[in-house]
């Protein structure tokens, strides 16, 4: 064959694989739009199942239910995989006020997860405000010895991607009781982490270190509308006192699961992609968005998979990781086992950004990985996924990473998520069922393509089409 002649049948080879693609992303929308179980999968862990925070009734209640559900669809395999988590229970429900002039102002309070409890009567004290860790150092010992610190840093409004407005304030959650402990404060009281006025106090993780148990303050997240009445209040009286209680209490770590399902490639099952959310919530809500969500859109995509005839290459494996939110302990011991067993990931991805509206994905790899990438963006456009970046992937996924090997995140329009996350408000009916679907099917588009022409070999003519 003369090389003109070659290329010209090459190209064919290429335009009619792209049609199919075409074709097969259509279906895989329409599936989901019409017959997908996402939706109804969410449903049952929500509502039947609830809160699903480490150790608890509910996680436990989880890890049978995908079990099962996963082996309903028909995997080549499906199992359980022990991992020991953290077990920290929040009690009683919190309460906490403010007393200035004479009234009582009640605030909205929760206890950050792995927080100590206060003692019976409540913690109480002066407060100070800082809008930071280092603005509280600066402040030193003498001035924060015996005062209950308020950390009232808000998200920054201006960034349009409200994940790095979070990720520009959590430290004062996450570390804040640490560092006033090493001080000598009384207790810790952080601004919620939403960029929205309401009452709803917002849980999270937080650590103490390596801190001595006698330097451990109790911490809470307190509503941001009660957070503004307190500052204001503050600039009045800087004297007032606040009184808050919490019951919460680290039992001892308990066995729980990742749970996981997989196809196994019928060519390369070596190489193994992976696509993931995580199984564990906070006990607030019932975790729909976080991560309910990216749980029951990961199974989806081996259902959809399956569904639709197609026999991956490549094994695609489902993991549903146990304790993402206090401890991250699945994604560790997933990426321990891993390791020990020598297995191939090539990818790996990850739901955790809530169940809105997909825009597209983010991803960590190398920049020729990432244009092998980016020449699959025009198959996305007619669903409106546009944005492929390079970025973080997520957090159970992280522990995998390895030379050459992809993670990616599914990013949804991320506007509201902070409305809901780690709060009572974190329910089932916040999640929309065709935005949820719309995000099953842009993920199993993804795997579909990366399991289809891998990323080294992507030029060269697949094997079967
Ligand atoms: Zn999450």
């Amino acid at each position: 064959m003369k090389l003109r002649s070659f290329f010209s049948a090459f190209l064919l080879v290429l335009a009619a694989n792209a049609q199919n693609d075409e074709e097969i992303i259509k279906n895989i929308y329409a599936n989901s739009l019409t017959k997908g179980m996402s939706y109804q999968w969410l449903d049952h862990l929500s509502n039947e199942i609830g809160g699903r925070l480490s150790g608890s009734k509910g996680a436990h209640d989880a890890v049978e239910y995908t079990k099962a559900e996963l082996e309903s669809i028909g995997l080549d395999k499906v199992w359980l995989q022990p991992v020991m988590v953290p077990y920290w229970i929040r009690g009683e429900k919190e309460t906490g006020y403010f007393l200035t002039n004479g009234n009582r102002h009640e605030m909205n309070i929760c206890a950050l997860g792995g927080s100590v409890a206060t003692p019976e009567q409540g913690t109480e004290g002066q407060v100070i405000e800082v809008h930071g860790i280092n603005e509280m150092k600066d402040l030193g010992a003498e001035m924060i010895k015996g005062k209950i610190v308020f950390f009232n840093r808000p998200m920054e409004p201006t960034l349009i991607h409200t994940f790095q407005a979070y990720g520009g304030c959590v430290d004062q959650r996450y570390a804040g009781a640490m560092e006033a402990g090493k001080l000598g404060a009384k207790g810790v009281i952080v601004r919620s982490m939403t960029l929205r006025l309401d009452n709803y106090p917002h849980t999270g993780a937080m650590t103490y270190g390596d801190l001595p148990v006698e330097k451990r303050v109790p911490s809470a997240a307190i509503s941001t509308r009660d957070a503004e009445a307190l500052s204001a209040a503050l600039k009045k009286d800087p004297g007032l006192t606040i009184n808050f209680r919490q019951r919460c209490e680290k039992l001892e770590d308990v066995e729980s699961f990742n749970v996981i399902g997989e196809i196994t490639g019928s060519e390369f099952p070596n190489e193994i992609i992976i696509v993931g959310g995580h199984l564990d919530s906070w006990d607030l809500g019932d975790g729909s968005h976080d991560d309910g969500a990216g749980v029951v859109q990961s199974m989806e995509v081996l259902r959809m998979l399956k569904q639709a005839g197609i026999e991956p290459k490549r094994t695609i494996r489902v993991v549903l990781f146990m304790n993402e939110e206090n401890g991250l302990r699945g994604g560790r011991k997933y990426a321990e086992v891993a390791k020990s067993k020598n297995e191939h990931h090539i990818m790996a991805l990850e739901s955790d950004s809530g169940g809105f509206t997909p825009r597209g994905f983010s991803f960590d790899c190398s920049d020729e990985e990432f244009e092998q990438i980016k020449s699959w963006e025009p198959l996305f456009k007619p669903y409106l996924i546009h944005y492929f970046e390079k970025g973080g992937s997520g957090a159970d996924i992280g522990p995998l990473k390895t030379e050459g090997m992809v993670l990616a995140g599914l990013r949804p329009d991320s506007q509201r998520y902070f409305d809901h996350h780690h709060t009572s408000i974190d329910t089932f009916d916040a999640v929309n069922k065709r935005e949820l679907e719309l995000g099953a099917a842009t993920m199993t588009s993804l795997i579909y393509l990366y399991d289809k022409y891998g990323l080294k070999n992507q030029l060269q003519l697949p094997i079967k089409n």
